[in-house]
């Protein structure tokens, strides 16, 4: 998305419809501050804010992404580039979620097993106080980690199933209690019923 030509076309469709940035702004019970930076390319508008505001200027939302007027002749080329463009970015946050847990686990890890064994030598030097309380810290970081690491792989992509090959989001629950291998989980398939291995992907559709 090219925020520069998105701002150029909210602040040509704002004069056309006879309001200054002050107006507009006070329309949207928005600063005039936030208006003068999507018309300088600096911001886009809001998800919440943008159907009120195409309203406001009389265009789409796929107007208003696009950045420019669109007739019916190539209305459908732009929606569909636009929703990919969408769906691309969200691989992309998912991939780096992904990324970032596997990071997580592989420098956290080896840091807790530390903090136990730290904690089990000084409850054996005398000093049991302190020792126990590195080691319930040490217990406390893993289930932190554990729960992120569990929300980030229900959240980010989808799992494969190895039997049909439908990409599907698990509920939480089905995440939580499937044993796994690495970022395979052991689930049922929604589609075909079958249980299997199912491998963590970032895109629904197949490549
Ligand atoms: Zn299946």
């Amino acid at each position: 998305m090219d925020q520069e030509k998105i701002g150029k076309f909210i602040s040509s469709c704002r004069k056309e419809a006879g309001l200054t940035q002050a107006a507009l702004a006070e329309k949207l019970g928005i600063t005039d501050r936030a208006v003068s930076k999507w018309e300088t390319g600096k911001s886009l508008p809001d998800a919440s804010i943008m159907i009120e505001l195409c309203n406001i200027l009389g265009i789409t939302v796929n107007e208003l992404l696009t950045g420019e007027h669109i007739t019916m002749d190539d209305y459908k080329d732009k929606a569909e580039a636009n929703l990919l463009e969408m769906r691309l970015k969200v691989e992309q946050r998912d991939a780096l979620l992904l990324k970032i847990e596997k990071i997580m686990i592989g420098v956290a890890f080896p840091f807790y097993v530390a903090m136990v064994l730290i904690g089990a030598y000084v409850c054996k030097e005398g000093n049991i106080l302190l020792g126990i309380l590195l080691i319930v810290m040490a217990i406390f970081l893993v289930a932190v980690l554990a729960a992120t690491g569990l929300k980030i792989e229900h959240d980010a992509g989808y799992y494969e199933c190895p039997n049909c090959g439908e990409r599907y989001q698990p509920t939480m629950k089905a995440v939580v209690m499937a044993p796994h291998m690495g970022t395979s989980r052991k689930m049922t398939c929604p589609h075909c019923g079958q249980k299997g291995y199912h491998r963590k992907v970032v895109s629904k559709n197949k490549e």
